[in-house]
C-alpha cells in the first residue's frame, strides 16, 4: 500500500549541478522521484550560457560534483578553467554513467508549485499542462538563471541583431566583421569581451561601472597533472569544504596591517596576482575582507596593474573602479585589459548617463548616437531569488513565495521557508557565498538526511520555526555586518545585496559566515534532533501541525 496518493515522494526541478546531486541522494534514499528541466539537455546555467569565453572562474580541481568515488573516472576537464562545453559534457557523462537521466523529463519548464494542506501534497504543473503530485518538492533552479531582462524601451524599435548572453543560440551566431556592442562588464561580459575581440570589425563596450578583474592565467592541464589531481581528489574537496568560500586554498594567515613594510606587501600581493584568480584575495591577506585600509591596498594594486596594462590612459582610468573590491564579485579575466589596446575596442563610460536604443543602435542621454550590426547585453541576473519568484510557489494559506520574498527573505539556512512545508531550496538564498558544487553538496546531504528522517519516522511534513528563521536572519546580518563592503555592495549595485535589480528588496542574499561555519549549523539541527522544525506525523489528517520533538 502507498503511503500517500502522490505520484512520486519527490520532484526536483532543474539538472543542473544541484539538480543532478539532488537526484542521487533521493536515490540512495530509495525514494522515488522525477526531475524537471527546461533545457533540452543537462547542465542548467551551463547548459544555457554557450556565450563565446564562457568558462569557469573557480579551478577545474574544485569545480566538480564529488558524490561517488567513480566521478573522478570521468572528471577529464583539461584546462584550469573548464569551458562551457566541457562542463556540460562532464555533467552529461556524470547523468549516464549513473544511470539519472531516465528520470528527467527535458524540455519541460515548470509553471507552478502549490501546496495542499488536505493532502500535505505539492502539485507541480508544467508549462505544457503536465502536472504531477509530490510529498517533497526541491526546486534546484539556481543562483544566477533568471536573467535581467534589457530595461531599454527602444529595443523593439532597433532592428539589428540582438542576443541575451545567458540564452546564447546553439547555433553559431557570426560576428565576424561586424560593429558589435556589449552591454554589462560584470563577469559574463569580461569572458566575452577578449574572445570577440578579435573577429568583429568594431567592439564597442558600454561600461556603466568597472569590475576589479583578476588575471585567469589559464592553462592546459596535462596528463601528468590529470593523475595528480585525481590521486588527491578527496584531499581537494576536503580542504575546500573547509575553506570559508568552498575553494581549495588556504587563508595566509597574514594582514596587510601586520605586514607594515610596504615592499613584504608588494611581494605578497605579486605572489596572488601571478598565481591568477582567487589566489589573489583568498592568499594574500586575510584582512582585506575586513579591514578598509588593507582592502583600499589590494584595491589599488589592481588599479596599478590596469594602469599598467592599458596603453590609454583615460581608457584606463575608466576601468579602474572606486569602490571597495569585493564589493561585487570579481570576474577571473583571460588578457581582459590587453583587449582595450586593440585599435577595434571602445570603452564607453555611462556611468553619469543612460543609454537606450533606437532604430540602428544605442544612443546615450548626451545624444550621442552609436551604430551597430549586433547588440549584447551581459546585464545580470536575478540572482538567488530569481527562478523562485518567477515560479508560482505557494504554500500554507496559498502564500506566494514570490510575494513573500518581495518584501522580506526568510529561510532556515538557505534550506527551509516557513509556511511553505517539504518545500526544500537548494543554491537559492542564504547558502553560503562562494564555490556553489562544494555549497550544493553539504546542502543536499543535510536535505537528504532530514528526509531519511522523516521517512524512519513517519512525518508527513516539516516546517521551520520562527524563532529558528529570526536567529538564521541574525546570522546572517552579523557576519556581512564584519566585512568591508557590507555598505558598498548596495552603493555599486552588487547582486549579492540584491541592488542590481531596481526594486528589488535590498538584504544580504548569501550567508558570509563561511562554508564551515554553515556545515556546522546544519550538523547541529541533526545532532539535536531538528529543533528548529515542527513536524506533522502521517497520521495527522487535518494539516494542523504540532512539534513532534519530543513525543
Ligand atoms: P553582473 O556581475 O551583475 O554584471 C552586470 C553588468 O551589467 C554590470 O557591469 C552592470 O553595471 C551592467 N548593467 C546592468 N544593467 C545595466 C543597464 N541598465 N545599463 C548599463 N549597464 C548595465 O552580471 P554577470 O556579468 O552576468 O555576472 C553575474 C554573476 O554570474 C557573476 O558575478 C558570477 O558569479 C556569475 N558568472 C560566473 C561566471 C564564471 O564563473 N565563469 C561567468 C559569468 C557569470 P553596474 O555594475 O553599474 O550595475
Amino acid at each position: 500500500m502507498p503511503k500517500h496518493p502522490a505520484d512520486y515522494d519527490a520532484v526536483v526541478v532543474g539538472a543542473g549541478f544541484s539538480g543532478i546531486r539532488s537526484l542521487w541522494e533521493l536515490r540512495q534514499r530509495g525514494l522515488s522521484f522525477k526531475c524537471f528541466e527546461a533545457g533540452a539537455d543537462v547542465g542548467g546555467a551551463w547548459y544555457w550560457n554557450c556565450y563565446p569565453g564562457a568558462r569557469t572562474d573557480s579551478e577545474a580541481w574544485v569545480y566538480t560534483l564529488n558524490f561517488a568515488p567513480e566521478i573522478r573516472e570521468e572528471w577529464n576537464y583539461t584546462e584550469r578553467y573548464p569551458s562551457q562545453r566541457e562542463v556540460q559534457h562532464f555533467l552529461g557523462r556524470i547523468v549516464d554513467k549513473f544511470h539519472l537521466r531516465e528520470y528527467i523529463e527535458f524540455n519541460c519548464r515548470i509553471k507552478s508549485a502549490h501546496y495542499n494542506k488536505e493532502t500535505k501534497l505539492w502539485t507541480i504543473t508544467a508549462g505544457n499542462g503536465t502536472a504531477v503530485t509530490c510529498q517533497y518538492f526541491l526546486p534546484a533552479t539556481g543562483p544566477l538563471s533568471i536573467a535581467k531582462a534589457p530595461p531599454f524601451p527602444g529595443l523593439k524599435t532597433y532592428t539589428g541583431e540582438w542576443y541575451q548572453a545567458s540564452n546564447w543560440p546553439k547555433s553559431d551566431v557570426d560576428l565576424r566583421g561586424k560593429r558589435v556592442a556589449i552591454i554589462g562588464t560584470g563577469a559574463t561580459g569580461v569572458q566575452i569581451i577578449p574572445k570577440i575581440a578579435p573577429a568583429v570589425k568594431q567592439l564597442t563596450v558600454f561600461q556603466r561601472s568597472p569590475s576589479y578583474v583578476l588575471p585567469g592565467r589559464n592553462y592546459i592541464i596535462d596528463q601528468n597533472q590529470t593523475q595528480e589531481i585525481k590521486c588527491n581528489f578527496d584531499a581537494t574537496l576536503y580542504a575546500a569544504k573547509n575553506h570559508p568560500n568552498g575553494l581549495a586554498m588556504k587563508p595566509s594567515g597574514k594582514t596587510v596591517q601586520d605586514a607594515r613594510d610596504a615592499d613584504k606587501v608588494r611581494q605578497t600581493l605579486d605572489a596572488g596576482w601571478e598565481e591568477g584568480g582567487f589566489h589573489y584575495q583568498f592568499e594574500t591577506f586575510d584582512d582585506i575582507f575586513t579591514n578598509a585600509e588593507s582592502n583600499e591596498t589590494a584595491s589599488e594594486y589592481i588599479r596599478q596593474k590596469i594602469r599598467a596594462i592599458v596603453h590609454d590612459p583615460e581608457v584606463a582610468e575608466t576601468l579602474c573602479p572606486k569602490y571597495p573590491f569585493l564589493s561585487k564579485r570579481p570576474p577571473c579575466g583571460h588578457f581582459y585589459y590587453e583587449a582595450y589596446n586593440r585599435p577595434n575596442v571602445k570603452l564607453v563610460n555611462i556611468s553619469k548617463q543612460e543609454i537606450d536604443l533606437y532604430e540602428k543602435g544605442i544612443r546615450t542621454t548626451s545624444g550621442t548616437e552609436y551604430e551597430f550590426d549586433v547588440i549584447i547585453f551581459a546585464i545580470g541576473y536575478e540572482a538567488a531569488t530569481g527562478a523562485l519568484s518567477e515560479l508560482d510557489v505557494r504554500g500554507l494559506e496559498g502564500k506566494s513565495l514570490g510575494g513573500n520574498w518581495s518584501k522580506r527573505i526568510d529561510t532556515f539556512a538557505g534550506c527551509l521557508v516557513p509556511g511553505f512545508p517539504n518545500l526544500f531550496l537548494i543554491c537559492g538564498p542564504h547558502v553560503p557565498f562562494g564555490n556553489m558544487p562544494v555549497v550544493v553538496d553539504i546542502q543536499v546531504n543535510w536535505i537528504g538526511q532530514t528526509i531519511a528522517y522523516m521517512e524512519q519516522k513517519k512525518l508527513a511534513c516539516i516546517d521551520v520555526t520562527e524563532n529558528a528563521v529570526a536567529d538564521w536572519s541574525a546570522e546572517l546580518d552579523e557576519t556581512f555586518k564584519v566585512t568591508v563592503f557590507a555598505e558598498s555592495a548596495k552603493a555599486s549595485r552588487s547582486w549579492f545585496v540584491g541592488a542590481n535589480i531596481p526594486g528589488k528588496v535590498q538584504t544580504v542574499l548569501f550567508y558570509f559566515g563561511g562554508v564551515p561555519a554553515y556545515t556546522a549549523k546544519l550538523e547541529r539541527e541533526i545532532s539535536a534532533g531538528w529543533p528548529s522544525m515542527r513536524f506533522i506525523p502521517s497520521t495527522v489528517t487535518n494539516g494542523v501541525g504540532h512539534d513532534v520533538n519530543g513525543i
